[in-house]
């Protein structure tokens, strides 16, 4: 028997090469060793989203870059939240035995309701359960993390030992599969690569889009003049030639150092090696994006494979919780 993986990623559209560095790529391989679960989580989009108009479009790009990426929906069920309803009643039971302190106390709560005051919805403060109801619904032994969302899985690890300590043994404690993801600063070489700073390349942009993007990117700021030398270890943009040119870094931090490259050319060089990664990436994509059917069938099909989990799971729970008379 494998393991089972789960990972929810919000639906943001087209994802930015720092997903993909981040987070696809692992996606990718994890699916080689686990059975993974791969999950839009659109419910959890709600507690930030101002609209709505532009969740289908995001849910859709979305896709296309998991599928182009090397997600494979033979070997993992890719699908969306929402299509599996069972995870909303999941979410509800759990929520009677989650102290509401536990909530208040988790950090991001703090610092979202700070970052929108105006809407400190209840779902906002029920992310972390709608997070474990995520995770506990296919009964994951695993979930990929970064060292700075392990106090989430913490917060379901302990509504789990919760279940379990209540009702009897149910469900895995998911263990943490820590991942060292790279960070990857934005074009503005401060903060990580995102959306919302606009300081980031799209894996879909055209080669001429993504040479425009690297233009903007901030490099060393003491080198005001082409003649100045350059100091590679503070330049973002040589931090992503690590990622797209490994081949050449060695070249281009000699180069720097003594001026013997440009940092207009520096770019071009970058640009280019990002369009050389992900040249086959973008064929594939093309040619799934003029079949939408095709993509929507795949999440269709995720949803029913995920449904057959959910639904075994949610009838053991209310057995448990009493709710049910029979097996
Ligand atoms: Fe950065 Fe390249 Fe310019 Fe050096 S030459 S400062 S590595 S962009």
């Amino acid at each position: 028997m494998r393991q089972r993986v789960f990972s929810g990623a919000r639906p943001t559209g087209r994802q930015h090469i720092g997903n993909y560095i981040g987070a696809i790529q692992n996606y990718v391989k994890l699916q080689e060793k686990y059975d993974c679960v791969y999950c839009i989580v659109d419910i959890h989009a709600l507690t930030t989203l101002e609209s709505t108009s532009e969740l289908q479009q995001n849910i859709f790009e979305m896709t296309l870059d998991w599928l182009a990426a090397g997600i494979d929906p033979k070997k993992s069920i890719v699908f969306v939240q929402s299509h599996v309803p069972e995870v909303m009643e999941l979410f509800t039971l759990l929520g009677m035995l989650t102290p509401l302190g536990w909530l208040l106390r988790v950090p991001t709560f703090k610092e979202k309701a700070r970052m929108q005051p105006q809407n400190v919805n209840y779902g906002l403060v029920g992310y972390p359960v709608l997070m474990a109801a995520d995770i506990m619904l296919y009964k994951s032994d695993a979930v990929p993390v970064g060292e700075d969302q392990l106090p989430h899985l913490e917060m379901t690890r302990e509504i789990v030992r919760r279940f379990n300590f209540i009702f009897g043994d149910t469900f895995p404690e998911p263990q943490a599969k820590l991942t060292n993801y790279p960070l990857v600063r934005g074009l503005d070489g401060g903060q990580k690569m995102g959306k919302s700073y606009n300081n980031h390349i799209e894996l879909a942009a055209t080669p001429e889009e993504t040479l425009e993007r690297v233009k903007t990117a901030m490099t060393d700021p003491a080198r005001q003049r082409r003649n100045d030398p350059g100091h590679p270890e503070v330049c973002n943009v040589f931090s992503l030639h690590h990622f797209f040119n490994e081949e050449s870094t060695k070249e281009i931090d000699a180069q720097c150092r003594v001026a013997g490259i440009g940092c207009v050319d520096c770019k071009k060089l970058l640009a280019e090696g990002i369009n050389n990664a992900l040249h086959d990436f973008r064929e594939r994509r093309a040619a799934l994006e003029k079949d939408p059917e095709h993509i929507y069938a795949i999440l269709d099909d995720g949803a029913r494979r995920a449904g057959v989990i959910a639904k075994q799971t949610l009838a053991g729970v209310k057995l448990k919780m009493g709710l049910t008379r029979h097996a």
